[in-house]
This record gives C-alpha cells, sequence and structure tokens, in this order.
C-alpha cells in the first residue's frame, strides 16, 4: 500500500495529527473538521508505518454504528482486514473485558446485562419489597441516583453516612440494589463500566497484561467520557503516552448523563507531555449552514471558543417551515424526502431529527403511509419489545436461574394459574433469606403449604426452564430460540391475542430466531465464550440494530443525540419549540440551557448541503395539546442564512425574527357556498375558510357529518 494516500487526503493540521510521534494527543476541533477522519488515519498510519500490529490497538468511539463505521474505513484504506483489533463502545468494550475474566471481576461466567428497562424494574420491585412509598420515592429518580454513583466510581459502601435522611434511605436503596443484582448475576449499564474499571485496577497481573498488549489507545468523542471511563483509560495507558483523543467542547450533550468536559482539562494535567492540535476547516456543510451554527454556539458563554470556516461556498439557504400542527409538519418534512427522492437523492441521504423519541411517530406514519422506507435508531428497538424481552427471559433463565429480573418478568407470562400471593410468597423468601428468586420458588415449595393449582404451576415452571436448558444442549443458537418460543407458550399466548398486535408479536419472534441465526459474537465468538450468553448481552448493548435492513436505502430517524458523529445531505430539524427544544426543564437552568444549545449545534453540523428547520404552532404531545413558542435557538441564526418556506412556495425572510410571516396571499381553493365532497363526510357546503397554504383551513357544513374544520392539505376536497 502507497503511504501517501494516507496522509494525501488531509491538510496541514490533520497530517500532523496523523504523524505525531506516539505521545498523548488531544485533538481539539469544531464539527466536521475530520477528527475521526485524522483518528481512522493515524491508526492506519501506525499499522502501516509504524508496523504496529492491529492487535496491539484499542479504539472506542460511542455508537456501535460509529464503531463498525470506523472498522469499515480503516478496512477501506489498509486494503485488508483489522478483525484482532479491539474496537467498540466503552460499553461493549467493558462488556467484552468482563466476559473474559468474569472470575476475577466476581461476577458468575452466565452474568447478565440489564438494559435501564430491566434496570427499573429491579429497583421498582427493591421499592415494594422496601414498603416505600413509590411517590417519595420514585425509581426513576433513584435509578438516576444509582447510576451518577457508578458513573462517578462510587459504590454504596463508598458513601459516608450523613445526618440527611433522604441520603441515607438512597443509599440503603442503592445497598440492596448492588445485593440483588450481586446475587442474581445482574449487571446494569453503568455496572459494565464501573467492574469493568474495578477490574483492572484491582488485578494488577492482568492490568499489566492489557497495558503491554494496547501499544496505542485512540478516542474519539472525548469530550462526552465521564468520571469512570477516564479513569479506565487512565489506567490502561499509565505510565505510557499513548493515549490519542478528539473531540469538541461544543458537542459535549452527555454531561446529564454523568459526561464530563472537565476530562479535557484532566488530559492535559495527566499527560504533561502532550500535544493539542487544532483543526479549522470544515468539510462536511455548507457556508450558510456553518455560518448558521457557529453563530448559534457563539450565543453559550462556557467554550473554550474556536471557529469553523469553509472553502465549499455559500450553498443553500436554510430553510424554516412553520407548521400548522404537528401532522402538517410531518406531511411538509415527508413531501420534501418525496421531492429529493424524485430528483435523485438516496433516501439513506436525508435524516429526520429530533428532540425526544416521542416525536418520532408522526413521521413513521406518515413515511408508511406513503410507502417510504425508513430506520429508526433508538426509541422502542426491537430488543426492547416485549414480546422480545418475554423470549429473551427464558432464554436468560435457561443461562442463569439467578436472573431475577427475568424470573419476574416470565413466571406469570403466559399465565400459569400462579396466583399473586404464591408470587409474593416468593418474593419475600428471596428477601429474607437472601436468595435468588429462584431459589425462593424451591424453598416455598419444599417448606411452605401451597394449594395444589399453584404448586402445579409453580413446578410446572421449573421443569419447563430445567427442561429447555437440557433439551438446549448441542443446538445451533437460532434453533434453541426457535425451542423457546414454541415450547414457552409464547408463540400460544400471541396466536391468541387478537388484532394485528398479535400478529405483529409472532413476526417480531420469528424475526428474533432470524437475528440470531444472523449473529456472528466477532471476535467474541472466536474466544470460546458462550454464544448464548454472547447473544443475549448484544441484545442489551446493540438494541438498536436489528431493525429495518441495514442496507436498504431508507429515510433514517434519530434523536439528536444518536445523531452525533454522523452526516447527512439532507437534514430535517423538527420540533424547533420552546418547551420541546430547548426542553421545558432546561429553560431556566443556564447550564442545562447551554447543553440544548449545543445540541442544536450538533444537529445544524450534521447537514452537509440542506437543513430545514421546522416547528410547529399547536402540538399534541404526550397526550397534551400545546401552543409552544418557536425555539429560541431558531432568533440565534442570523436572518441572511436563513429563508421561509411554505408547502408550495418559497420566499425570503425579511427580518430577523422567528414568527413566520404571512407573506404571500394564496387564491383560495374554494368559495364559500360551494358545494364540495370528502371521501368518509360525504357530501357538504363550505361555510368559512382561513389560513395559507398547507395551513389552509376550511369550515364545512357536511350532510351527514355535521359541521367540521378540515385542513385543505389533508382532506382531498373535491368541487362538486
Ligand atoms: P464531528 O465533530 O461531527 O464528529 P469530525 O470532526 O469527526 O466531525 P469527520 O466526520 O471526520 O469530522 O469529517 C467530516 C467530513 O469531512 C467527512 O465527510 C470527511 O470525509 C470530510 N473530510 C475531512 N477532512 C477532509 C479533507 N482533508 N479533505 C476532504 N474531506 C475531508
Ligand atoms: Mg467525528
Amino acid at each position: 500500500m502507497d503511504i501517501t494516500s494516507l496522509i494525501d487526503p488531509l491538510n496541514d493540521a490533520q497530517r500532523a495529527a496523523v504523524t505525531a510521534p506516539n505521545q498523548a494527543v488531544l485533538v481539539l476541533a469544531g464539527a466536521g473538521s475530520g477528527k475521526t477522519r485524522v483518528l481512522v488515519h493515524r491508526i492506519a498510519w501506525q499499522i502501516q508505518v509504524e508496523g504496529i500490529s492491529a492487535h496491539g490497538i484499542l479504539a472506542v468511539t460511542f455508537t456501535n454504528k460509529a464503531a463498525r463505521e470506523m472498522r469499515n474505513r480503516l478496512e477501506d484504506l489498509l486494503e485488508h482486514s483489522v478483525h484482532t483489533m479491539w474496537i467498540g463502545t466503552f460499553h461493549g468494550l467493558a462488556h467484552r473485558l468482563l466476559r473474559r475474566h468474569a472470575k476475577q471481576a466476581k461476577l458468575p461466567d452466565t452474568f447478565q446485562v440489564m438494559d435501564s428497562a430491566d434496570q427499573l424494574r429491579v429497583i421498582k420491585r427493591l421499592v415494594a419489597g422496601m414498603n416505600l412509598d413509590e411517590t417519595k420515592w420514585p425509581p426513576k429518580q433513584i435509578q438516576w441516583y444509582i447510576n451518577a454513583q457508578k458513573d462517578e466510581g462510587k459504590r454504596a459502601k463508598h458513601q459516608l453516612e450523613t445526618g440527611d435522611v433522604f441520603q441515607r434511605q438512597m443509599l440503603a436503596v442503592y445497598r440492596a440494589y448492588e445485593e440483588i443484582c450481586d446475587r442474581s448475576g445482574l449487571v446494569d449499564f453503568a455496572e459494565l463500566l464501573l467492574r469493568a474499571h474495578e477490574l483492572l485496577r484491582d488485578n494488577a497481573d492482568l492490568l499489566e497484561f492489557y497495558q503491554q498488549r494496547f501499544l496505542r489507545v485512540h478516542v474519539d468523542e472525548f469530550q462526552d467520557t465521564n468520571t469512570i471511563q477516564y479513569a479506565w483509560l487512565r489506567l490502561l495507558t499509565d505510565g505510557k503516552d499513548n493515549l490519542f483523543v478528539v473531540g469538541d467542547d461544543d458537542q459535549s450533550i452527555y454531561g446529564w448523563r454523568g459526561a464530563r468536559i472537565e476530562n479535557i482539562f484532566s488530559f492535559q494535567q495527566h499527560y504533561p507531555n502532550h500535544q493539542v492540535i487544532k483543526l479549522e476547516q470544515n468539510y462536511r456543510s455548507t457556508g450558510n449552514i456553518l455560518k448558521a451554527a457557529n453563530k448559534v454556539i457563539s450565543v453559550n458563554e462556557a467554550r473554550m471558543g474556536k471557529e469553523l470556516w469553509t472553502d465549499a461556498g455559500e450553498g443553500e439557504l436554510i430553510s424554516l417551515y412553520a407548521a400548522f400542527n404537528e401532522l402538517d409538519e410531518a406531511y411538509f418534512v415527508v413531501d420534501r424526502i418525496k421531492a429529493w427522492v424524485n430528483e435523485g437523492g438516496l433516501r439513506s441521504d436525508a435524516a429526520i431529527l429530533y428532540r425526544s423519541n416521542a416525536q418520532s411517530r408522526q413521521f413513521e406514519e406518515k413515511l408508511m403511509a406513503t410507502g417510504t422506507p425508513y430506520r429508526v435508531y433508538g426509541g422502542l428497538r426491537f430488543f426492547e419489545r416485549a414480546e422480545i424481552k418475554n423470549a429473551l427471559a427464558y432464554l436468560r433463565l435457561m443461562s442463569n436461574r439467578d436472573d431475577d429480573a427475568s424470573f419476574e418478568r416470565v413466571i406469570n407470562t403466559p399465565t400459569r394459574g400462579l396466583g399473586a400471593k404464591a408470587i409474593d410468597d416468593i418474593r419475600l423468601i428471596a428477601k429474607d433469606q437472601s436468595m435468588s428468586l429462584w431459589s425462593a420458588a424451591i424453598t416455598l415449595l419444599k417448606q411452605k403449604p401451597m394449594t395444589p393449582r399453584a404448586k402445579n404451576a409453580l413446578v410446572g415452571f421449573l421443569e419447563l426452564i430445567d427442561r429447555l436448558s437440557t433439551q438446549a444442549e448441542g443446538l445451533e443458537l437460532h434453533e434453541k430460540v426457535q425451542m423457546v418460543n414454541e415450547q414457552s407458550g409464547l408463540i400460544e399466548l400471541y396466536k391468541n391475542e387478537k388484532g394485528d398486535r398479535g400478529e405483529e408479536k409472532l413476526e417480531n419472534l420469528d424475526e428474533l430466531i432470524n437475528a440470531a441465526r444472523l449473529f456472528d459474537g466477532g471476535q467474541e465468538n472466536e474466544e470460546n465464550l458462550n454464544e448464548l450468553d454472547l447473544f443475549l448481552a448484544h441484545a442489551s448493548l446493540e438494541a438498536g440494530d436489528m431493525q429495518g435492513e441495514e442496507f436498504e436505502d431508507c429515510v433514517q430517524l434519530m434523536t439528536l443525540h444518536s445523531a452525533k458523529g454522523l452526516e447527512f445531505k439532507l437534514v430535517f430539524l423538527v420540533g424547533m419549540e420552546e418547551g420541546l427544544f430547548p426542553s421545558q426543564q432546561s429553560s431556566d437552568d443556564i447550564a442545562r440551557l447551554e447543553e440544548e444549545r449545543r445540541l442544536c449545534y450538533v444537529g445544524m453540523t450534521r447537514a452537509m448541503r440542506q437543513l430545514y428547520l421546522t416547528y410547529a404552532e399547536s402540538r399534541r404531545i404526550y397526550g397534551k395539546e400545546s401552543y409552544p413558542r418557536p425555539s429560541r435557538f431558531l432568533r440565534e441564526i442570523p436572518a441572511e442564512c436563513i429563508q421561509e418556506v411554505r408547502m408550495r412556495a418559497t420566499v425570503s425572510r425579511p427580518q430577523a425574527t422567528a414568527k413566520p410571516i404571512d407573506l404571500i396571499a394564496q387564491g383560495r381553493q374554494f368559495k364559500l357556498g360551494q358545494r364540495v365532497g370528502h371521501s368518509k363526510f360525504g357530501e357538504g357546503v363550505v361555510l368559512q375558510m382561513e389560513g395559507e397554504g398547507a395551513q389552509e383551513r376550511a369550515q364545512i357544513n357536511f350532510k351527514q357529518a355535521g359541521v367540521k374544520w378540515l385542513m385543505l392539505s389533508y382532506a382531498q376536497l373535491e368541487a362538486l
């Protein structure tokens, strides 16, 4: 391979970063300036020029998608595979370490990973078991507290007892939660990181082994590492200067989840021989988009301060659309995507980005109605669906009987005649005797009188799991899943469920078999680890991966948070409204508001060529109707970068106000008194007209259905 191909497509500053000698390097630069590109090229450089084996390289990125992309880009550059390289997310890599060294990590070999919904369920049960009032001790808040402690590396035993009643109670719950998890072999996401850190910290031999193995350590999106992640990196690179990190303080968007922007400063203290490299040219976006994004982020006070430039030319103006309501917003966006595709654009180059998962539904419905393939990242993901989690719970129990979260989940799903009383008895024994629910169930059978019906049901359940687990031996992974689907009674259960939902659940169970068939544990598999456990961990860790065909050309839907690091030619930033974005909770807290603004900066800088910003004048969300004001971020965009668009016409925006201005009075489609026909309501007479363009509405007196207001862009009225 020719070395010039590694450095030719780089500018001077990028080249300096790629070829810097082996020392600590911090690349600090704005969005789209080539940080990720530099990181990939540097790894290729180390392999190609410095002769370091891929085996000796560790790379951490923020999402599984980014990790896959990085590996692909690297293999393209090198023209050979780098499967021995460790590349993944902090959670994924921590999981890999714990699986390899479960004993030293004080975990059972069959430990299971809980996602946050599982974790919440365990906490809920705990709160009930401790007789705490859920309204005073909301499980979500407890979950937040526990995870925040773990992110800071603190176990319950590290906390000082204070006189504070609240604090004392939280601590008691944390302690009890740790006990349950230990007893059940359950590991939540924050625990993965904490335990992986403790594993290396407390096992000098292991630490030395990995320090020697990883000659080079790289981190993308460094601004969003939390305390424990950074501590883990420091252990691995202790005494060596082999840590290469890239990041952007303006894109730090996980403060609410424990990320510490201070790590950028700590890095500079901990690695005194470090070099800082700044990149200033943006290669991603056109001039208008970049100028607008620069301006918005400049409103923040807490910044290191840097400005990006581009030589890409001004490009198109940013488009602003004021929708009548959330339906109209979805209608508009999908309409524009259709036009994009008609003009030869790829669907996968178009992304709809929103602040909160709840916003995706409207877009999904509209996309579905128009037969446009799409893929939602995040949201209620495949592996998070109830039917899938039920099947997985059986599989988990087969692997680890002490998994209380799974036991709870399926002890009575499908119902098997076990009353609440019997289940409460099991919980009580588990609590009193500090044992898992499984052991408690056995104890109950031995020690306490039960009704014959409950006894049969419980014995039936325990035997079912034992039988499944014996029969699973020697089966292929997907055959195990198929067996569970059939013998657990889940298929029967959903067959009897009425309507489309039952059908859909059955399809999903089939899809799970498929997922198991396609599952490739990658490097872990080569290490001869238990495939079922790897698959189950994959289900928790990579929940977003099984939806839609990865390679199908489909529109991309995701939250702003999950769009980090990605780029798309056409971007819709939707729901630009006060209360939604910035979110309600952040509007009177400066630090949180600045984090929201960084999120806006992240969103805008995803766009390469065209950026649409939309907001709705009225919105129904979380079951409530509201009339929000346009987001303050819209006002922060220079007027000359933006144009207001209507459904059918485009006009320039004359001044820097976020309020839409009626610029063109369009001719009315119908006259007052005119007779019209509607597919559902039948025949009627137009009483009133109001609004314009996409917002044009008519009040119609239908012969059968009575008086109704209809949006003309949806109603498809026919003049009679
Ligand atoms: P973000 O902060 O959003 O993660 P980034 O700094 O990691 O962005 P990249 O994703 O690496 O930026 O690069 C942005 C785009 O610019 C990519 O399409 C990349 O291929 C391109 N690019 C980067 N550097 C150059 C260059 N020197 N010449 C041409 N294109 C470049
Ligand atoms: Mg990047």
